[in-house]
């Protein structure tokens, strides 16, 4: 079977989140599955160098103001990618969403209508080297890919969209549908139309043929008001085409045995590197060595993280003899607010600012506890490499955080399931409370390693989930054929 990937980020060619990591190790953990994938991906500045010996495969004499190109190559890890080369549209140094202002770029919808228009183009058959059976795209950013077949007529493959993040929405005004190469008609309400404007990821919910997002949880709350960012009447629609597959993670990279980032290695048998991580971080962040707990945070820092929860609770969790790092990007505000606590508790407190790959891995294994307090998380990764990392995640209750933690409560930690500590509603309130049962059993260490070594060793890597996509794409063939056959009879 063959499935043509679109997506804005790939590991290790882009990454602004967990998107990327998704995009980045799902084909791989299909190869055993004798699925061939194609990553179609703009190829920012910075892509083309991590890929050797790109080759020219198609030529697109008209992308959407001037001329563009794919090319092809593969990754060191074995990754097929397709890198949309359009320099008028992407080279351009920084984000690949916003510009040096911290605004969206102007011509963001003409950027990721490209990507969405050449991956059509390659699914209708221009590309002969590689014609796949049916395409996945991810996030609005690939959300006009459906739309385009749709449009295109004559048996297009089937499309599987995948949502990450259903608040990222790729919304512009209703005037630029002329700029798209989208009919008229795509603009009403059961096509690309929210609210008046044009909507992306709406595009991708109306008319892929198939709907997937990353936990069961945050595929039952999208179908709720509180949830659904106006979109829930429609995902309620299409309830019997949406399913929850929960993200795995990529055990090559995320692994404390072998992670070179590491100042130890060590393992769910072996938990003593464990403590040398843990004293190099503090030294590192220059924490004062103490042996109360420490609380790391891995994240973007939007509203969506809760990490304004988590400074309101900060005095508690400092009074009760806990240090925390912090490690986050994203807006000022807060990250002015983070810098002043840091400010304020030197030696307890330590924050630093930006995207840091290595410095991620160092917290996950030098922590003793990952706080992730999210207003709602599709899925969330950060948790899962702490499980892996014998960092025992403290986690709001919603979408992905609820499916892949089990709260120590009584019971769970009578019959032996806990693997870290949920706290709901997502108030300032219930993260206190929920930070003083983390300390109350930091002081039962045989309980607190029985936790580490089970989140440990849980499976967690890509084997499941990806068994989950094949069963997805035979199905959506499955149906195709069925669709195929009833339209020779008619
Ligand atoms: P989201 O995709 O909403 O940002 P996830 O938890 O799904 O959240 O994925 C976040 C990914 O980004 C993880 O791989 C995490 O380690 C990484 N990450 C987040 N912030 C940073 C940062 N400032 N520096 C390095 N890695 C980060």
């Amino acid at each position: 079977m063959r499935v043509l990937f679109v997506a804005s980020e790939c590991y290790p060619l882009v990454k602004t989140g967990g998107l990327a990591d998704v995009v980045g190790a799902l084909p791989l953990a299909l190869k055993p599955f004798e699925v061939e994938t194609r990553v179609l991906l703009p190829a920012y500045p910075g892509v083309l160098d991590r890929l050797a010996g790109a080759r020219t495969l198609l030529a697109l004499p008209d992308l959407f103001g001037s001329e563009g190109r794919v090319l092809g190559a593969q990754t060191a890890d074995g990754l097929d990618v397709l890198a949309l080369d359009a320099p008028h549209l992407f080279e351009r140094d920084g984000d690949p969403y916003l510009g040096p202002n911290g605004q969206d770029w102007p011509d963001n919808h003409c950027r990721f209508a490209a990507l969405s228009w050449t991956a059509s183009r390659i699914a209708l058959g221009d590309l002969p080297a590689f014609q796949p059976d049916l395409v996945h795209g991810h996030d609005w950013q690939t959300g006009l890919t459906p739309a385009y077949l749709r449009f295109a007529g004559d048996d297009p493959p089937p499309t599987a969209f995948t949502i990450h993040n259903l608040a990222f929405q790729g919304l512009f005004p209703a005037p630029l549908l002329d700029e798209l190469r989208l009919p008229p008609s795509s603009f009403q309400v059961d096509g690309l139309e929210y609210w008046g404007r044009i909507g992306f990821l709406k595009a991708g919910l109306a008319y892929a043929d198939r709907l997937t997002t990353v936990s069961p949880a945050y595929a039952r709350e999208i179908r709720t008001a509180e949830h659904g960012m106006g979109l829930d009447g429609l995902l309620r629609r299409r309830g019997a085409d949406l399913v929850g597959i929960v993200n795995g993670i990529d055990e090559t990279i995320w692994n404390p045995a072998t992670d070179p980032a590491l100042a130890a290695p060590y393992s769910a048998r072996s938990l003593r590197g464990k403590a040398t991580n843990r004293r190099a971080l503090a030294e590192e962040c220059h924490l004062e060595a103490d042996d109360g707990p420490l609380f790391g945070v891995v994240s973007r820092l939007t509203v969506q993280k809760g990490l304004d929860l988590l400074l309101e609770v900060l005095p508690d969790l400092l009074a009760a003899g806990g240090r925390l790092v912090l490690l986050g990007a994203g807006e000022r505000a807060m990250e002015e607010d983070w810098r002043a606590a840091a400010g304020a508790h030197p030696g307890r407190v330590a924050v630093r600012f930006g995207y840091d790959e290595p410095f991620a891995h160092r917290i996950q294994a030098g922590a003793d506890v990952l706080v992730v307090p999210s207003r709602f998380e599709p899925c969330g990764l950060t948790q899962l490499y702490a499980l892996r990392y014998g960092t025992l995640p403290l986690v709001a209750r919603t979408g992905g955080l609820e499916d892949t933690v089990i709260d120590a409560n009584h019971a769970a930690l009578q019959d032996g399931v806990a693997t870290g500590f949920h706290f709901t509603p997502v108030t300032a309130g219930a993260l206190r409370m929920a930070l003083e049962r983390a300390f109350r059993l930091f002081r039962q260490p045989r309980a607190w390693q029985a936790m580490q070594r089970r989140g440990m060793t849980r499976a967690l890597d890509w084997s499941v989930p990806a068994e989950a996509y094949v069963r997805l794409y035979q199905d959506m063939l499955a149906a195709a054929r069925r669709r195929g056959k009833t339209a020779q009879q008619d």
